[in-house]
């Protein structure tokens, strides 16, 4: 709305409520045009799969490291899903489907899910494929010290420098987006939030090089 106020007195119109309204449906199209564009991109590309970007979400994460326990995918942090187990049993199939072997997935509550893990029907895949949980480093610090001494990102080889808790700064981040999206429709929360992760994506994606040659160069 105050930017549409900005546009009408730039332009020397007086503010009406119609306005904000056509600005807000030329906007949306506008982004429908650029969702089109971009799906159209990625079938060309065959990017198109469903389990495309599962598969190259990080090329620092996937990329495979002979002789020491590699990480296939570090960032796959759960966060705590009150009083369910399936949505985590969900999220471990498919990670075994799609990943394969000798992944390691960081959850709050990891060391008890590993419990959960071996009375379900995924506990021959996961000791197959060598999965294993962490607890992240946050929340790894309550536990007791027989189960850090398993599950702690920190005490365990091959996890380099992952704490295992990107989903707290994925919330931090995203949180900000409450305040605006609060009034907005069920439509305009969702173009909001997608708006927010592709920006997020295309930072960090953008951020990667910078890192990794940071890395090499001892700055970390
Ligand atoms: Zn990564
Ligand atoms: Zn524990």
């Amino acid at each position: 709305q105050s930017f549409v106020r900005t546009l009408d007195d730039l332009h020397g119109v007086t503010h009406t409520a119609n306005l904000v309204h056509q600005f807000s449906s030329a906007f949306d199209i506008f982004i429908h045009i650029l969702r089109v564009i971009d799906r159209r991109i990625a079938c060309c590309l065959k990017r198109d799969d469903s389990d495309w970007r599962l598969k190259n979400a990080c090329p620092c994460c996937s990329y495979k490291v002979r002789s020491i326990l590699s990480i296939s995918y570090p960032s796959a942090s759960l966060f705590t899903f009150r009083n369910s187990a399936k949505y985590p049993l969900a999220i471990t199939r498919k990670l075994l489907d799609i990943l394969g072997h000798n992944l390691g997935i960081g959850y709050d509550i990891g060391c008890a899910f590993c419990a959960t893990l071996r009375r379900t029907c995924l506990a021959h895949d996961v000791q197959s494929k060598n999965l294993r949980y962490f607890c992240g480093v946050f929340h790894g610090f309550a536990h007791n010290r027989l189960c850090q001494l398993q599950h702690l990102a920190r005490n365990i080889e091959g996890c380099g420098y992952e704490d295992f808790e990107t989903c707290e700064r994925v919330f931090s981040a995203s949180n900000h987006l409450a305040p605006l999206t609060r009034y907005a429709s069920p439509y305009h929360r969702k173009e909001a939030i997608d708006a927010h992760f592709r920006l997020w994506d295309s930072e960090k994606y953008r951020n990667l090089g910078t890192q990794t040659s940071g890395l090499f160069h001892g700055q970390y």
